[in-house]
């Protein structure tokens, strides 16, 4: 049996399917990630085809069976396309990061609305311009790691408890920040730049990020990813952060 049901979705990626069909994966309010089938999507008849399209926000309507891997679509509309985003490549390349992002970490059918609102607002953020869209894609990453588990602890030494933030400092992929004097006691440490940690601990708390270095902003985001690729060890990093020309 198959039940009609409606939510919210946002398109993370979709792909030709037979002659005339699209199979999109999406991430939805109500059923977590989940593929669907657009039947008919690329004639260009389709109510469907065009707005079921990567990184459209939208209102669907599913004939919903839990047998089936992939879901039928039967209905769609558009809440949110951004546009601006869409217009600028660099925008773009970040916001295909959040969709890559949400796609490697959670699993299909595990249900977040917390996450669900973030993409929601980070991509409009990002369709604002309101800030660089390196730090609404940093806020959205380290909002990510917690929500999934893989937290990177940055407020405190994670031995001592300690906040000092003049002194030399460490990193510990295992347990997060280490101060000097705990360093004799906890292997493998990183050394972690004084600018870095002040700009992850901006982007944790929320707060305003002022005037970091576009060094410190990149810098930020390759270490989340090497956090990540530690604590998991199938993430290959984020492809589209190389995507188009960097500048
Ligand atoms: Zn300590």
């Amino acid at each position: 049996m198959s039940e009609i049901v409606k939510t919210e979705a946002i398109v993370l990626s979709k792909m030709n399917y037979g002659d005339t069909s699209s199979i999109a994966s999406l991430f939805t309010e109500e059923f977590g990630k989940i593929s669907v089938i657009v039947k008919g999507a690329r004639s260009p008849k389709s109510k469907y085809g065009k707005i079921v399209d990567q990184l459209n926000y939208l209102s669907i309507v599913l004939y919903k069976k839990e047998s089936r891997e992939i879901q039928l679509l039967s209905g769609a509309d558009i809440i949110e396309h951004y546009p601006s985003l869409k217009n600028d490549l660099d925008k773009l390349r970040y916001a295909y990061g959040v969709a890559e992002l949400v796609k490697n970490l959670l699993a299909e059918h595990e249900v977040n609305k917390r996450i669900f609102r973030g993409i929601v607002k980070i991509l409009s953020i990002i369709n604002s311009g309101a800030e660089k869209p390196e730090i609404t894609f940093g806020r959205f990453f380290i909002f990510l790691l917690k929500e999934t588990g893989y937290e990177i602890q940055v407020n405190s030494c994670a031995i001592c408890g300690k906040i000092k933030f003049d002194s030399n400092l460490y990193y510990n992929f295992d347990k997060g920040l280490i101060c000097g004097e705990c360093t004799k006691t906890v292997v493998d440490n990183y050394d972690i730049n004084l600018e870095l940690l002040r700009y992850l601990n901006c982007l944790k708390n929320n707060e305003s990020t002022g005037n970091f270095s576009n060094l410190i902003l990149q810098k930020a985001i390759n270490f989340m990813e090497t956090h990540l690729k530690y604590h998991m060890p199938d993430f290959k990093g984020i492809s589209s952060l190389k995507l188009f020309n960097q500048r």
